[in-house]
């Protein structure tokens, strides 16, 4: 029996989603279907939307897709050698976890081999022809049809709209500070950039206990998240890069550190001058971390000498360097204590229907995370 459903499909070309009824494939063996409660929109989906292949699409034409790639969902149906019971509550994520590759066996889960594969086939549209999934999860829509290692089940009363943020920010932001650099109590952190992932950095810097938390962002309403969420001082580089905006953040991350720079530096600014910018206010020995992918074809220069002779230790963090099952113990009890703050995260909660008012906030940065309820 094929399922209908409505989702919201992006078209080659075109700067807003369609929400438009589509048929989904049957689950195979290793496959599960679920109905999408509650699903996080995400910055990087509008620079897939605009065509800008940073995407993990792996086919050089996948429109038309359906995005979306952090939500919470119930399990409707299981392929045969799925190990995920119907009726699971799940949270649902990007990354994978095979648990049978090299990556994920040398706790490595975060460069699973089954990452970035070709935008699988979820279904076709009325038409005939066929939609796509980036990230292979397509969480915008009222069901969906992805593989049972993208799904984990979850156990807690969390309202729906919390846990939707669990698979991209949530897990990219704390994950960066816990996972990745492992900033210690008492430590001195910079966080470039104020969106979703950068506030759920400096969270997580807050209840690690750093004691200096600058958090940079040209928006003043930012710059006022971040400090209602732990940073203790804030700076505005401008909004155009420029020597000015470089040297006023410049001097209130070394007024706050001893004229050392950070400890740990955070960039989370999705953009070439937000990693330089994190790389440059870190400390001689410290820890840079770096999320930013900007476009597949990006590349950025750093200064060598302090690279090589300054002791700077550069770090990845795609997806915080995720181990769902680890982080979901370690990270749903500061959700469920009240030790993050997750309403200043929380943008508006919009039917599926609304998607386009979500995208235009997320373009505009005019919220942090805006919700969907498919
Ligand atoms: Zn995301
Ligand atoms: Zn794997």
């Amino acid at each position: 029996m094929p399922t209908r459903v409505t989702a919201a499909v992006a078209h080659r070309g075109e700067t807003e989603l369609r929400v438009e009824t589509m048929t989904l494939r049957d689950p195979g063996e290793r496959d599960v279907m679920v109905e999408i409660d509650a699903t996080a929109f995400c910055y990087s989906d509008w620079i897939a939307v605009r065509g800008d292949t940073g995407l993990p699409g792996l086919v050089p034409d996948p429109y038309p897709v359906v995005l979306g790639h952090s939500a919470v969902a119930r399990v409707v149906e299981r392929g045969a050698a799925s190990g995920i019971d119907v009726g699971a509550r799940v949270i649902v994520t990007a990354t994978p976890e095979c648990r049978e590759c090299f990556w994920c066996r040398s706790g490595r889960i975060d460069q699973c081999e089954k990452l970035f594969v070709p935008a699988p086939v979820i279904g076709t549209l009325d038409d005939g022809r066929e939609v796509r999934a980036p990230g292979a999860s397509a969480t915008y829509a009222e069901r969906s049809v992805l593989r049972d290692i993208q799904v984990f089940p979850v156990h807690s009363d969390l309202p729906d709209s919390w846990l939707a943020m669990f698979g991209c920010g949530i897990i990219s932001g704390m994950g960066a500070v816990v996972n990745v650099a492992r900033a210690e109590s008492g430590s001195s952190v910079v966080v470039v950039g104020c969106g979703q992932e950068g506030l759920w950095m400096i969270q997580a810097a807050r209840i690690l206990g750093a004691s200096h938390i600058v958090a940079v962002d040209p928006l003043e309403e930012r710059r006022e998240l971040a400090l209602r969420v732990g940073a203790t001082a804030v700076a505005d580089p401008g909004l155009e890069p420029s020597a000015e905006g470089a040297e006023r953040v410049r001097d209130v991350v070394l007024g706050a550190t001893g004229g050392r720079g950070a400890d740990y530096g955070f960039d989370a600014g999705g953009s070439v001058e937000s990693v330089q910018q994190a790389f440059a206010l870190t400390r001689i020995g410290g820890v840079v971390t770096i999320t930013s992918y900007v476009t597949r074809d990006t590349s950025v220069s750093l200064p060598l000498f302090d690279l090589a002779l300054r002791g700077r230790d550069l770090r990845s963090s795609q997806s915080g360097r995720l181990d769902m099952t680890r982080d979901l113990a370690q990270f749903l009890p500061w959700l469920e204590s009240g030790a993050v703050d997750v309403d200043a995260m929380l943008g508006p909660v919009r039917p599926l229907a609304s998607i386009n008012d979500a995208l235009a906030a997320s373009r505009d940065r005019t919220e942090i995370t805006p919700i969907l309820t498919p």
